[in-house]
């Protein structure tokens, strides 16, 4: 742990019971970013045990995890195993995944001008926010539903490669809002290639979390909506 924050104003120890927000040297964490909601889990030391509730960005490669101290207390310097609510953090995969297969539909169905104004990913629901120049008509929603839907009834595998971004979007990818950096993955969720080009801050998967070395890129998925990432480390 390298940093600890109660009520926006550093301190060297959260105790039990004590709401706060904690700063890794790396973490396994998805923060919010490109509408999709930050992970929950658990940060666990020999001396306490915290409750991530979300994840937010301090900065571009600092993350927040915001909680609850549930037993115990962190000391900035110790160590802790980070592990992501994998189902929480599936089942929001799983959604970003159908967001990117609705944006690709309603870009069938109702043509190219169809771009992401906004979006809400979390374990529960997806919403995606474009322009049109008139309200769907009941056949035209009934033919995107179709055509997500069969794509989800495909079950096709996914493949995630890190790609120069020009690269990326010759294959086909597209973005969501907030995804795209300059080292972006361009992952196929589908033959129609729904795919999606995020965010990753550093490619490697985190391994610690334990020393107290300045802060380095926080590691998260490429895309959380379609890459198997590992939730889990120490
Ligand atoms: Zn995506």
């Amino acid at each position: 742990m390298l940093a600890l924050y109660r009520e926006g104003v550093a301190v060297n120890q959260l105790n039990e019971g004590e709401t706060g927000v904690v700063v890794l040297d790396d973490t396994p964490f998805y923060a919010e970013s490109g509408g999709q909601v930050g992970d929950r889990g658990v940060l666990q030391s020999v001396h306490g045990i915290f409750a991530v509730e979300d994840t937010q960005k301090i900065q571009a490669a600092v993350f927040g995890h915001h909680g609850v101290v549930k037993t115990g207390a962190l000391t900035v310097g110790n160590g802790v195993a980070a592990r992501v609510d994998v189902l929480a953090r599936t089942r929001t995969m799983r959604n970003h995944s159908a967001t990117h297969l609705m944006h690709k539909a309603l870009r069938e169905v109702l043509g190219d001008h169809v771009q992401q104004k906004g979006s809400q990913v979390d374990p529960d629901k997806t919403r995606f926010d474009f322009v049109h120049n008139q309200p769907l008509t009941n056949a035209e929603i009934r033919r995107v539903e179709n055509i997500v839907n069969a794509e989800v009834l495909a079950n096709t595998a996914n493949e995630c490669r890190v790609l120069p971004i020009a690269e990326a979007q010759k294959l086909g990818a597209m973005m969501l809002f907030g995804e795209s950096t300059a080292t972006p993955c361009a992952s196929s969720t589908s033959a129609r290639r729904a795919n999606c080009a995020a965010a990753p801050t550093s490619s490697a998967p985190a391994t610690s979390a334990s020393s107290a070395s300045p802060p380095k890129a926080a590691w998260r998925p490429a895309c959380a909506g379609s890459r198997r990432s590992p939730a889990t480390t120490r």
